[in-house]
């Protein structure tokens, strides 16, 4: 794995479709995460930017989402996920990752520090919102990232700011958990914030969970652009690592996405759907 500095970080090769971040030496014909059967080279074939680029040409559009801060590229790039500010005690974590990073964006989050806290760290469900990250951390103020370990080797850079976590659980904060999600990657991960927006607690599970157009049924794919299911003993390994986790709310991966009260109901509704459309 290759070092890079941050402040080039920005000059470096950024694939447009997934908006993966990769080192200059390492530029390659075509894009690892693209190539992967989970994704797709874009339609007009491999196509490269840089963090640059992309800040010139996008905000960092800022919504509360039912009590969560989002942070989304507007107008949409790469895959167009959004990303999630969690306060905690003395700060914020960052959860999910953007392709650029802008000034603005940086100067809003810094007016957002809360008890007199930044950014604490940033964690990142899975390869495909890998994103910038090292660039982010760098304009935080060099804060850790919090990736599971299963998946190191889809990470193009080294870096002293990155940090692998392993098992099932880790304690992040006090109020937060990492999870271990397996099935759409091997190292796919969630974190569950215990004790918010509201009581009953919220699950971020990345790509894990994909919550479906009527918000009330939720899907557990291999790939979702690709439309490969997970077969069954991927999907009970799934549900065995969801069943003992605590939750009413679930925020998915992209705008709109998101059950809020009586989430882990709808989500055990939607492996036994899937296990009977399994059974045939
Ligand atoms: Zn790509
Ligand atoms: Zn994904």
């Amino acid at each position: 794995m290759i070092q890079v500095n941050a402040p080039k970080l920005s000059q470096v090769p950024v694939c447009v479709t997934c908006g993966t971040q990769y080192p200059e030496v390492e530029r390659m014909e075509d894009c690892p995460v693209c190539c992967d059967a989970r994704q797709y080279v874009g339609w007009d074939g491999q196509r490269w930017t840089t963090s640059a680029e992309v800040a010139a040409q996008h905000e960092v559009h800022f919504e509360d989402c039912a009590g969560v801060m989002t942070l989304q590229l507007a107008p949409r790039f790469g895959i167009g996920q959004r990303a999630f500010l969690i306060p905690q005690a003395g700060g914020m974590v960052m959860w999910e990752c953007l392709s650029a990073v802008t000034d603005a964006a940086v100067e809003r989050i810094a007016g957002m520090a809360r008890d007199g806290g930044r950014v604490q760290a940033i964690a990142i469900s899975h390869p495909h919102f890998y994103s910038a990250m090292l660039e982010w951390s760098a304009a935080l103020g060099g804060v850790p990232i919090y990736l599971h370990e299963a998946d190191e080797e889809w990470v193009a850079f080294d870096s002293p700011f990155l940090r692998f976590w392993s098992g099932d659980r880790f304690k992040l904060t006090d109020a937060i958990d990492l999870v271990h999600l397996p099935g759409h990657f091997e190292g796919s991960s969630g974190l569950l914030w215990k004790t918010g927006p509201r009581p009953g607690g919220s699950l971020f599970p990345g790509d894990a969970i994909q919550i479906g157009m009527d918000r009330r049924i939720a899907s557990f794919m291999w790939s979702y652009p690709n439309a490969i299911p997970l077969g069954r003993k991927s999907l009970a390994r799934l549900r065995a690592h969801v069943d003992p986790l605590a939750f009413s709310d679930l925020y998915g991966s992209f705008e709109g996405k998101q059950m809020i009260g009586e989430a882990k109901a709808l989500v055990e509704a939607s492996f036994a759907r899937y296990e009977a459309a399994l059974e045939g």
